[in-house]
């Protein structure tokens, strides 16, 4: 059986390939875009295995998980959340994440605020694309603009999740005429299915999982 660090590996260097690729098409420099590797479900050792792979970025959907997880990695490891925020995890977010993809309401942006530290964290809007329903959070399009002039917290970025069934394409150019048009620098789309569309589109964070660690799927 193959050791699971030459599995990572390759697995590793077939997307940052995808990656070179979809940067070329788009005359992009690799500089501009930070691959995120989504680690949730999967073990430590997996995370110490990518950190020594020199994996500094890793995503996390879960307080409960990602607070578990951060100890046991190097304090050069950037955390990314992106799960849906809980009002009451708040606090133990600020501890150990340091970029917040998925902030979503004011209420939670005026939580976060009143919290030491708070500043340090990096923040980005979600954005929702589904018309009506809403279950993967975010703030629908023609909110945007107002959420942005009520937020206190300083925010960098748009995130976003291209709705099933969606063309991504579609998805991500509408999103990064968004970020432009509020001067939101940094822009979080695409996951394994989706990331050089995102790409070629814009997206200065790139959030992948299963094609690197393997289907979650198969864990249940
Ligand atoms: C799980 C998850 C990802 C990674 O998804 P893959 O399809 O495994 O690459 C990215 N973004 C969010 C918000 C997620 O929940």
């Amino acid at each position: 059986m193959k050791a699971r660090i030459e599995e990572l590996r390759e697995n590793l260097a077939k997307v940052e390939e995808q990656i070179q690729g979809a940067l070329r098409l788009a005359s992009r420099n690799r500089e501009e875009v930070t691959l995120v590797v989504v680690t949730k479900t999967y073990p430590v050792e997996d995370l110490l295995a990518l950190y020594e792979l020199g994996v500094r970025n890793f995503g996390e959907n879960r307080d409960q998980e990602g607070s578990l997880k951060a100890p046991h990695l190097p304090s050069d490891t950037h955390w990314h959340f992106q799960g849906q925020i809980q009002s009451r995890k708040i606090p133990s977010l600020v501890q150990w994440a340091d970029s917040i993809h998925s902030l979503d309401s004011l209420e939670h942006a005026a939580k976060f605020e009143k919290l030491p530290n708070s500043e340090k964290l990096n923040y980005f809007v979600q954005i929702n694309l589904e018309e009506g329903a809403d279950h993967r959070g975010g703030v629908s399009v023609n909110e945007v603009g107002s959420f942005l002039e009520s937020c206190t917290l300083p925010i960098t970025g748009a995130m976003v999740v291209a709705p099933l069934g969606s063309d991504p394409v579609v998805a991500f150019s509408k999103v990064k005429k968004i970020a432009d048009e509020h001067g939101l620098k940094e822009i979080s789309m695409g996951m394994s299915g989706d990331f050089e569309a995102a790409l070629v589109a814009g997206a200065t964070h790139i959030r992948v999982g299963s094609s690197i660690l393997g289907s979650r799927s198969l864990l249940a």
